[in-house]
């Protein structure tokens, strides 16, 4: 699971989690990446969070006819298929990544310090935006 920080071009800020970096990077490349606040394509990671190992740049694609359900859809899909840690995001990242926990895709939250420990120690982590219904936007 990899998870950063994002933000979008009218500055909201937000965070979005993946399988992998090559998720993210698909899922940027056909701008199914969005901001749960405004909809908007234009996300890119903060200059803070993360570096990704193999950064995938986004290319311009078209978005797909719906691509706000599409998102809502993918992530909804890793949280039914991924086990919530909550605030041991770290640590369990840690302990699957050094074996010590069954290889699995977990979810949890996890601060920006975290994130940047888990990635110098190899443990790829990814932030995706949120899924939110539509009535809690603003
Ligand atoms: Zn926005």
């Amino acid at each position: 699971m990899i998870i950063f920080d994002l933000t979008c071009s009218a500055d909201h800020r937000f965070e979005g989690w993946f399988r992998s970096a090559e998720d993210f990077g698909q899922q940027e490349a056909d701008g199914m990446v969005l901001c749960p606040y405004c909809g908007s394509h234009e996300v890119k990671r903060l200059p803070s969070a993360v570096h990704l190992a193999s950064p995938t740049p986004a290319v311009g694609r078209p978005p797909e006819s719906d691509p706000l359900a599409a998102a809502r859809a993918f992530i909804e899909d890793m949280i039914r298929h991924s086990e919530d840690v909550g605030t041991a995001f770290a640590d369990e990242a840690r302990r699957i990544h050094y074996r010590e926990s069954p290889e699995r895709t977990i979810r949890g939250v996890a601060t920006a310090d975290d994130c940047a420990a888990l990635q110098e120690e190899g443990i790829d982590v990814l932030r995706l935006p949120r899924p939110k219904k539509r009535e809690e936007l603003n």
